[in-house]
């Protein structure tokens, strides 16, 4: 049996899609069969988005969607408040940083999400836009967008979301929301190997990318949305038609679910795996108001997390993460995202336990 993934991604892909997978490599990227494929793909995206509006694919992990949205929408010098509550938060803002925005930051204690309250306080006439992560990967945290929204709108802003652990598995709303711009990856709930990102764009959005004055050539979004347009889509260079094979399978796989059952399913497993890991005295890294149903990270106190790690891997075939920079031996987070189920969760609590009795 291959080796279960219990981390916050990469995730496991399911059966069907490494199949469908396998079945693409004859298909050319600029054929007619590929178009009619990227055509249903586009469809199944916008339906995890929540839009109306086309999504832009791109061949690059999230962090690559992540700095598009600068590069398309964002001159030097303009003023941007990013809002960061751990790792992935902070790498926004220094991508902020190296293109040379003039920032504000709001940096969240770790642990928990952003109070409406502290954006308020901070948040600018000035400010073009405001960037966030909605699920903070490496602190289990989940932050309220939909709020968050409605007070970045008062003013003529710009909201860009990092949606990378969560869209596909986490209720966001795109278009009700009104967040210009939407960016996951592939690797996570979207159940495909790492290697593509996806951006949604609101019409502003659109609009304003095509009076930028910064150009970048490899992940122009207007190219890419011309490319999308009639009957027959098709990309600006060279796709990876096999990802886009094995993913638009896993979308199939979400519509057939229906896109509410899976964010219901997430949040049932996410509970079960609170209420289990309560049952065995761990205690969560995370702040209850913001608990994560794709991730959960737990305190461990001995300070050998990856020792736990390596003893689940080796004895388990499962790979669990531990936490990321000074996080690293103190926190575990188990990933439940995606091709999840309750089985999957029950053989890594046994392992939890099995290694307990054994240390
Ligand atoms: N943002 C979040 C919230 C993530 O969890 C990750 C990856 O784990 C990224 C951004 C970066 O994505 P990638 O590693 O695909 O570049």
């Amino acid at each position: 049996m291959s080796q279960l993934l219990m981390t916050p991604g990469p995730t496991n892909i399911p059966k069907r899609s490494v199949n469908k997978m396998l079945e693409s490599f004859s298909i050319h990227h600029r054929s007619k069969e590929y178009s009619l494929m990227y055509k249903k793909f586009n469809e199944n995206l916008k339906y995890v988005f929540q839009t109306k509006n086309e999504i832009i694919t791109l061949p690059s992990s999230g962090t690559g969607g992540l700095e598009s949205s600068i590069l398309n929408l964002l001159n030097e010098n303009d003023k941007v408040l990013f809002i960061s509550v751990g790792v992935f938060g902070d790498r926004f803002k220094q991508m902020g940083e190296i293109n040379n925005l003039d920032i504000d930051f709001l940096d969240i204690k770790r642990g928990r999400g952003f109070y409406l309250e502290e954006v308020k306080k901070v948040l600018k006439k000035e400010h073009k836009a405001v960037i966030v992560t909605h699920n903070e990967t490496s602190t289990a945290v989940t932050n309220d967008i939909k709020n968050l929204s409605k007070l970045v709108k008062k003013e003529d802003r710009l909201l860009i979301v990092d949606a990378v652990s969560s869209l596909g598995a986490i209720d966001i709303k795109m278009d009700d929301w009104d967040i210009d711009v939407l960016i996951t990856g592939s690797q996570k709930s979207l159940m495909s190997p790492a290697g593509m990102c996806f951006v949604g764009l609101s019409d502003k959005a659109i609009e304003i990318c095509k009076k930028n004055k910064r150009k970048t050539y490899y992940f122009d979004y207007i190219s890419a949305l011309e490319y999308l347009k009639g009957d027959y889509p098709k990309n600006p260079y060279t796709p990876p038609v096999q990802l886009i094979a094995c993913c638009l399978e896993s979308l199939n796989m979400i519509k057939e679910e229906g896109l509410q059952n899976t964010f219901k399913r997430h949040d049932n497993l996410a509970k079960y795996m609170r209420e289990e890991l309560t049952k065995r005295d761990y205690e969560f890294y995370t702040h209850k108001d913001f608990y994560s149903n794709t991730l959960t990270a737990i305190k461990i106190k001995e300070q050998n997390a990856v020792e736990i790690q390596d003893y689940i891997k080796k004895k388990h075939n499962i790979y669990i993460a531990t936490g990321q920079q000074d996080l690293k031996n103190k926190i575990i987070r188990i990933g439940h995202m995606g091709n999840v189920n309750k089985d999957m969760i029950y053989r890594t609590l046994n392992a939890i336990d099995d290694y307990n009795k054994n240390k």
